[in-house]
This record gives C-alpha cells, structure tokens and sequence, in this order.
C-alpha cells in the first residue's frame, strides 16, 4: 500500500472537536498500529535522509511521538517544543494564532548549537500557525530549520505558504 493510502487508512473524522463546526483528523488510529507506524517512520526517513539535519524538533504533543522514532532511526537527539510553562530552564517563546484560538510554544533557549540542522516534525499542518511559530524559535534559539515533516497537511488552509521557502513534506495531503 502507498503510504498516502496507508495514513488515509488511518485517519478518523472528528467532528465538532474541540468546538463545534471543526471537523478534527485524529491519527491516533496510526499510532497505535505498529506496522503502520514502523511505515510512517520510514517514510519520513526515507523523505528526509540522515545526512540533512542534525537534531529532530518535536511539537507538543503528537509530534513528541514522531520525533523520538525518527531520531532513533536516524541516530539524532529530540529537542521538546512544548506549551508555555513546561519547560525548566531559560526558554525563549512564541504567541499564535490557532485554527480555534490562541497559543504560546517555547523551546529552550540553549537548545540548539549555532547553525544546527533542525527537522521539524508534527501530525497535522493546518493553518501552518503553528509552524511557523516553531521556526521562529528555532531560528530565534540559533538553529536552522531544514525541513517540516507532517504526517497530514490540510491543503485548503495554505500552511506550507508561511514556511516558505523551507521544504514542507506531507504523508498525505487532502
Ligand atoms: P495549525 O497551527 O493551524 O497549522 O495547526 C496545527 C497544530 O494543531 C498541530 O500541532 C496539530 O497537532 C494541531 N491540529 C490542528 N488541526 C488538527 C487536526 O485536525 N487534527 C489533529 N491535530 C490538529
């Protein structure tokens, strides 16, 4: 099966969550299946090869799980981009808007060596807020995003757009 087929297979249609009238994609189905999600990770892999970043960044909270495979195969170390409050030490942050309000994400601010490589791994771009949130850090931490990888795009709200001209790689895009 292709992997777009495969995370098609996987993704249940949820809606009115968190509120009414959003139609949430739950790829937690994926997860939980182990062959298809040793097949995600391969994917991504296979998209963004060992030798182009250095460190795997993971958002909060569904992208932890993404980016703890993909640095294992990879032979790479995670670093957490979590919610505000989270994290111990000296952090630098972000404030965006969401598809259904408003966020703060943060990354600590030593977490990247000057001019680190930084992969960016999440399960769904939307309105891309959230990424773009991500990049700011990272770059404002010292790093350099090499790429986005998600295993969902949602095409129609033009996230990729606010990451440009960094590459954005998609499992499936509807
Ligand atoms: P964005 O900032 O609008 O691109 O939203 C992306 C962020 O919100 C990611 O961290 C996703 O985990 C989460 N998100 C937004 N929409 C969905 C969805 O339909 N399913 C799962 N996560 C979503």
């Amino acid at each position: 099966m292709e992997i777009a087929e495969l995370v098609a297979s996987k993704v249940l249609d949820v809606p009115d969550f968190p509120k009414p009238g959003v139609l949430f994609k739950d790829l937690m189905p994926l997860f939980a299946d182990g062959p298809a999600f040793a097949a995600t990770i391969d994917a991504i892999v296979a998209e963004h090869g060992a030798g182009s970043f250095d460190v795997v960044a993971g958002i909060e909270a569904r992208g932890f799980v993404i980016a703890a495979a993909i640095a294992y195969a990879t032979g790479k170390g995670v670093v957490p981009v979590r919610k505000a409050g989270k994290l111990p030490r000296a952090t630098v942050s972000a404030t965006y808007a969401l598809e259904y309000g408003e966020a703060t994400l943060e990354v600590h601010a030593d977490a990247f060596l000057a001019g680190e490589r930084v992969l960016v791994v999440d399960d769904v771009l939307a309105t891309g807020g959230t990424a773009a949130a991500t990049l700011e850090l990272v770059e404002r931490a010292g790093g350099t995003v090499s790429g986005f990888s998600v295993l969902l795009e949602l095409s129609f709200l033009d996230g990729r757009s606010r990451l440009a001209p960094r590459p954005v790689h998609a499992l499936l895009t509807v």
